[in-house]
């Protein structure tokens, strides 16, 4: 679970989370008008920050919504809520940044002429995942993407996501893979890298998918250390016959996944090709945490 920590920064000001409040007419609460990013905070450091926000950066310029500060503003927003929050902040944290259009008081799709962004930050708790999905893998199922056509925009409209997440909770799988016209995209809350014939493959950058930062962390490093990486469209039938499947994401890092509608993938247990991008993965963080 990732509860809440008791500091968060709402609108210039640091507050108990209990007394941070939005109005009923924020574009946000009302429309899904708003994008945000979730960083993963390892022993009080945060892990690849700048692609974060220069992601939120995007996201924030495909809405046409004010990015209300530089890089290094929201370096130091960051840090702040972490210093306010350090008692309780555990080894394994997260920093959630939510920015919504604001509101002008009405209910109207239309922009509105002026409004102030407003920001939200806060920690969370994060714990890893359990042992078990490392020893044996996750399942997963394969659903049907019924997202809209800009997914590579990170917004707090996550309903077709939050669907996918929940239909894959009740039938005991740990996500959903989605596919839309045969192809997959990605996972409800995670990017899909699969090994086949001997290649890393995960899908093209485009608005099916969200372009990961632990997905692209993870087919650079792979690419550095010599293994055969490709960004190519993977139709749902070909996961049978892949010999290992992951998802990524800040959260769940990287995860095998053994088990897809029921059937073992490849040859069910997490592979060597896995355990050879979580080490490369661990190593990166251990520098980082390092150099503080
Ligand atoms: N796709 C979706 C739909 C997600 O929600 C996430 C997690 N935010 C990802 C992919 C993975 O992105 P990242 O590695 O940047 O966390």
């Amino acid at each position: 679970m990732t509860k809440a920590l008791d500091k968060v920064h709402l609108d210039g000001e640091l507050l108990p989370l209990a007394e941070a409040r939005i109005p009923v007419l924020d574009r946000g609460f009302l429309f899904g008008d708003a994008v945000y990013e979730v960083i993963a905070v390892y022993e009080g450091v945060p892990f690849l920050a700048q692609r974060h926000l220069q992601r939120l950066a995007r996201s924030l310029d495909a809405i046409a919504c004010d990015n209300p500060f530089d890089a290094a503003q929201w370096s130091a927003l960051l840090e702040q809520v972490l210093a306010a929050n350090v008692e309780q902040l555990p080894d394994r944290a997260a920093l959630y940044l939510q920015v919504t259009r604001g509101d002008n008081a009405q209910r109207s799709h239309v922009f509105p002429s002026a409004t102030a962004p407003r920001v939200l930050v806060m920690a969370l708790d994060s714990p890893a995942p359990a042992a078990s999905a490392y020893e044996a893998g996750v399942e997963a199922v394969v659903l049907d993407d019924l997202r809209w056509h800009a997914c590579h925009i990170k917004t707090t409209s996550l309903l077709g996501n939050v669907l996918a997440r929940e239909q894959a909770r009740a039938a005991g799988a740990a996500e959903a893979l989605l596919q839309r016209g045969g192809l997959v995209t990605e996972g409800s809350t995670s990017n899909v890298l699969a090994w086949i014939d001997d290649t890393l493959v995960s899908p093209p950058d485009g608005p099916d998918i969200l372009p990961g930062v632990t997905r692209d962390w993870v087919l650079e490093q792979a690419d550095q250390a010599g293994v055969r990486c490709a960004r190519r469209s993977i139709p749902v039938q070909s996961l049978a016959e892949a010999d290992e499947l992951w998802i990524t994401s800040t959260t769940r890092e990287v995860l095998p996944v053994t088990r897809l509608d029921g059937q073992p993938v490849g040859n069910g247990l997490p592979g060597p090709h896995w355990r050879a991008a979580i080490a490369r993965y661990r190593a990166s963080i251990a520098t980082t945490t390092a150099a503080g």
